[in-house]
């Protein structure tokens, strides 16, 4: 069982690292955030992009020579809905990690003594993290907004340049919040035909398509929220979805403008190795 967040004393003392959902653009300052979260004790502040990156050779590999129906398992409110309401497409998920569950492999292999902790924009990625054994504690966008409030960080003035994430920073894989990121990033145009592949995001949607699937559909890349990760339910933002978008579309611009060291890059050889293979699905 994961301990809750009312367990963890802030500051956090001792070896501690975060996670940050890339969907926390929208509702958190950059690079102020990764100040923020070193002023409650963690020790590295870490990108979830390199994992998506990871994950995303393994979907396309998967697709490349598929047949018949695979659903993405991204997002923990698909894989809990389908179990709990469409089991007959227990069958359809796809076994590979979360980009979380991916980052979280990586940063266990290079920081073993490190404590790992996710940032979430949603209650699901708590519900997968009990279900692995990957992450040891998963905090919500509001419970981090609390802990910033109670720690007076709010509004603690931070430099604005010279801050970095500590690793595994990744370019495009910075949309994988926003609905069909990843048959982007994961390159499916290459492989499949534009018939045979489907984004939809809404829980809604993705139940009435499993009602009747098209046939021709290989990939069924869904999500939970109306518009990806970027809806999430403990984001505070009151922006419409476009709006939101576009701070992750500029965050990406921003990034890339950015002198990052070659040892904070997501790396091929920092994750060499590691399976990506998931069977969380089935639990
Ligand atoms: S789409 Fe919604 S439910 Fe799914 S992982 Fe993202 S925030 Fe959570």
């Amino acid at each position: 069982m994961k301990k809750s967040v009312e367990e963890l004393k802030f500051p956090l003392k001792g070896k501690w690292l975060a996670m940050l959902a890339p969907s926390f653009i929208v509702d958190f300052p950059y690079p102020k955030i990764i100040s923020q979260m070193k002023d409650l004790g963690f020790d590295k502040v870490m990108e979830l992009t390199f994992g998506a990156k990871m994950i995303n050779r393994d979907y396309h590999e998967l697709l490349k020579n598929s047949k018949g129906l695979f659903i993405s398992t991204a997002c923990p409110g698909i894989v809990e809905t389908i179990k709990s309401k469409n089991p007959s497409n227990i069958k359809n998920l796809i076994p590979i990690d979360s980009p979380m569950v991916a980052t979280a492999k990586i940063c266990r292999k290079n920081f073993p003594e490190y404590k790992i902790v996710f940032i979430s924009p949603c209650n699901f990625k708590k519900i997968e993290a009990q279900k692995i054994k990957e992450v040891d504690f998963v905090i919500t966008y509001s419970e981090l907004r609390q802990l910033l409030d109670e720690h007076k960080l709010t509004n603690k003035k931070y430099p604005k340049k010279g801050i970095l994430f500590d690793r595994f920073y990744n370019d495009y894989t910075k949309i994988f919040p926003l609905s069909g990121g990843l048959s982007k990033t994961a390159h499916m145009k290459q492989i499949l035909k534009k018939k045979e592949m489907k984004v939809i995001d809404g829980i809604i949607e993705v139940q009435k398509f499993l009602e009747s699937p098209d046939k021709e559909i290989k990939f069924l890349d869904c999500t939970f929220c109306k518009g990806g990760c970027i809806g999430g339910p403990f984001i505070s933002s009151k922006l419409p979805i476009f709006l939101r978008k576009r701070k992750v579309l500029n965050y990406l611009k921003t990034a890339k403008k950015e002198n990052i060291p070659e040892n904070r890059k997501g790396l091929l050889q920092k994750a060499k190795g590691i399976s990506f293979k998931s069977n969380y699905p089935n639990k």
